[in-house]
């Protein structure tokens, strides 16, 4: 990396660290303009790498996939895109989200913890997206780039920058930012945004109703602003604008049929933050308040689960199953607990039904992977895993699953090819590197395999410069 990028990383870090939404970063800073296209996926690839140092991120395979299948049923009514989007989810109760010019798309658990649908965070996902698509950053005019640095190196000063010193940094910023194009460029990502989320299949109402989620923020919290609101001041105007758009588009559009996973998803979230037992407490009472709704049994079923407590998940999975047979993902979360208890007959059978419903859906052949490498059927494994790559292939899970696999067939070449591939979409490139080498001295470098393994070291080395 050049010394010039490292500083556009670097003041582009800084700045959406304290702020969130790039939509007001200004770019009048001399070394990025014009943003040359492959910069910005330099400066995304940069980022990402800087972002997993500093933030802590949600590490759920169900709740990665659920981000990204959003994320791409909305870039699928975008048309063609020249950046490889990535969605992550940080652990911090902000509420708040990013996105990084180059396509890297950062959901904060404060806000899906907010979000009352899959709809509303679509609205979220789909402003944000905008941005990025639209190369707002690149089209924004800003103050004095000179002032900027003087409040990154401000920032940088206070080693690591804690919380409180960057929020109030970032209110600084955000004031100076109320500039000419913002409200043009508000405008438009909220304008395009509602119409593609309808297009995508999501209720274009659900950008109102999180709008209103947002106002209700304010008003409990007017002090501490959070972070998206610094970025996207509400306004009437706005209110009016989405409300008036909604109007003019076609109705009867054929919304997103299955049902909505979100209370699963906010639950995984608060088992990764260890709160099973608040969980169990809640969603018993919930259940015996309702005992014919499945909801509470497969969240009660998901909690006894992540405490170890598999006949008590169990009876809750198998009656939510029964009380809903079309529960968000309730046949996958069966296949993995039988899975878990070496009932594999029962478990291929859950894994089939999860299957037959979401055929495209990768996590299904990722855990049925699982399923067949713990009765040691490795080929078959192996044929699950590819198919999960095929379905998802900028997912660096099943990469590694079948490196993993490759390595206990002993088929080494193979195996450190895969893991390095997925070190790469990890940005790991270091251990890419290694990886790659290590299957170059298996496979032998002038094999064709090995040709393609150095054209791809020089090529990861190049981009280091
Ligand atoms: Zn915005």
């Amino acid at each position: 990396m050049t010394t010039r990028l490292k500083k556009v990383w670097a003041l582009l870090f800084a700045l959406y660290f304290l702020a969130g939404c790039g939509s007001y970063l200004p770019s009048r800073v001399p070394f990025v303009q014009p943003i040359q296209e492959d910069e910005e996926v330099k400066i995304s690839r940069e980022f990402r790498k800087e972002a997993k140092k500093r933030l802590k991120f949600v590490k759920n395979l169900e709740v990665e996939r659920y981000v990204d299948k959003l994320g791409r049923r909305l870039l699928s009514v975008m048309g063609p895109q020249p950046f490889d989007y990535r969605y992550f989810v940080v652990e911090d109760s902000e509420l708040n989200a990013f996105a990084v010019p180059g396509g890297s798309i950062y959901i904060y658990t404060g806000l899906l913890d907010r979000v009352r649908s899959t709809g509303e965070l679509a609205a979220v996902m789909a402003h944000e997206t905008i941005h990025v698509k639209g190369r707002h950053m690149a089209r924004m005019s800003g103050p004095d780039p000179v002032s900027l640095l003087g409040i990154l190196g401000a920032v940088l000063a206070r080693g690591g920058a804690g919380a409180q010193a960057a929020g109030a940094v970032g209110q600084a910023i955000a004031v100076q930012r109320q500039i000419a194009y913002t409200r043009q460029l508000e405008m438009e990502a909220d304008t395009l945004g509602v119409r593609y989320m309808a297009e995508a299949g999501y209720d274009p109402q659900a950008a109102v109703s999180f709008l209103k989620v947002l106002d209700q923020e304010r008003v409990l919290n007017p002090v501490d602003i959070p972070p998206y609101l610094m970025d996207h001041p509400l306004s009437q105007e706005r209110v009016a604008n989405v409300e008036l758009l909604i109007r003019s588009l076609k109705p009867n559009r054929p919304l997103v049929e299955e049902a909505d996973p979100i209370k699963k998803i906010q639950t995984i979230i608060r088992l990764e933050r260890y709160e099973a037992d608040a969980v169990i407490a809640e969603q018993t009472k919930n259940l015996s308040q309702s005992p014919k709704n499945g909801a509470p049994a497969q969240l009660l079923g998901m909690a006894y689960s992540s405490k170890g407590m598999w006949p008590e998940s169990r009876e809750n999975f198998e009656r939510a199953k029964a009380l809903n047979p079309k529960a968000p993902g309730i046949d996958r979360d069966l296949g993995q607990l039988y899975t878990r208890i070496k009932e594999y007959r029962l478990a291929h059978e859950a894994f089939e039904r999860a299957v037959s419903v979401e055929p495209k859906e990768p996590l299904n052949y990722l855990f049925l992977g699982d399923l067949c490498e713990q009765e040691s059927n490795l080929s078959a494994a192996l044929d699950a895993y590819l198919t999960a790559i095929n379905l998802a292939p900028l997912w660096s899970e099943p990469l590694r699953r079948v490196g993993i696999v490759y390595g206990k067939m002993n088929r080494l070449g193979d195996a450190y090819d895969y893991l390095g591939r997925s070190d790469l979409l990890q940005d790991e490139d270091e251990k890419a590197i290694a990886d790659f080498e290590r299957a170059l001295k298996v496979l032998g470098p002038s094999s064709p395999r090995g040709q393609l393994i150095k054209e791809e070291i020089q090529a990861i080395k190049a981009r280091k410069r």
